[in-house]
């Protein structure tokens, strides 16, 4: 044993040309311990790059909850106030998916827009036979609606600027006036006349009440 011992003893220190130039069991330790220290640094980097994967990975993680979360607190909320927006202004009348308002004074059809306008609404546009029927009854008296036919005899137009398709004319109307001067031409359309619950065209500066449409 004490003769390993000896032989293992590392060369005396004394010696420049041993210490400068190592080759021999003492160079393969130096080696055997660089392995081990860049075996020992490379563990430590893979163990920081998964720690820091780790950490990125719980933080996207916990940000696609937090989207989603906010997404449905979001939905929530816009169901609650389309919920909360379906109903009419007070004084005003709900049918079907629209809120009416007849107006209490009377005026001329473009007197009648500006009001309805001002309101966040605009004169009535007829899109339905059961709109038509409604409305028909909502007064007794000539009514404007948001129809005309300024622009061009004969081409009428509601107020939202889509064609007359399915319309709902009293016998005999539209008749511009029917040919006579006295009142000039008629370019404006009510809901109905004194006779009955079916449309006419009459001067746009009458003096009639009128219907304001406008979404809940
Ligand atoms: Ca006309
Ligand atoms: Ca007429």
């Amino acid at each position: 044993m004490e003769e390993i011992y000896v032989d293992m003893k590392p060369p005396k220190a004394a010696d420049p040309k041993r210490s400068r130039n190592q080759t021999g069991p003492r160079s393969s330790q130096r080696s055997f311990h660089s392995v081990i220290l860049c075996l020992g640094l490379l563990s430590v980097f893979l163990l920081v790059g998964l720690i820091v994967l780790g950490v990125l990975y719980r933080d996207s993680a916990a940000d696609l909850s937090a989207t989603k979360e906010n997404l449905t607190k979001e939905r929530d909320r816009l169901q609650t106030l389309s919920k909360q927006k379906k109903t009419c202004p007070a004084g005003w009348k709900m049918f079907s998916c629209s809120c009416y308002l007849l107006s209490n004074e009377s005026g001329s059809w473009n007197k009648s827009r500006e009001d309805c306008r001002s309101k966040g609404a605009d004169l009535v546009v007829i899109n339905s036979a059961e709109e038509q029927t409604f409305l028909s009854t909502f007064t007794n008296k000539p009514t404007w609606i948001g129809l005309n036919d300024i622009q061009t005899e004969g081409t009428w137009m509601w107020v939202d600027g889509t064609p007359l398709t399915q319309s709902y004319w009293s016998t005999n109307q539209p008749d511009n006036g029917g040919g006579s001067d006295q009142w000039g031409e008629e370019d404006c359309a009510t809901i109905r006349n004194s006779e009955n619950t079916l449309w006419n065209d009459l001067p746009c500066t009458s003096y009639l009440q009128w219907i304001c449409e406008k979404l809940p």
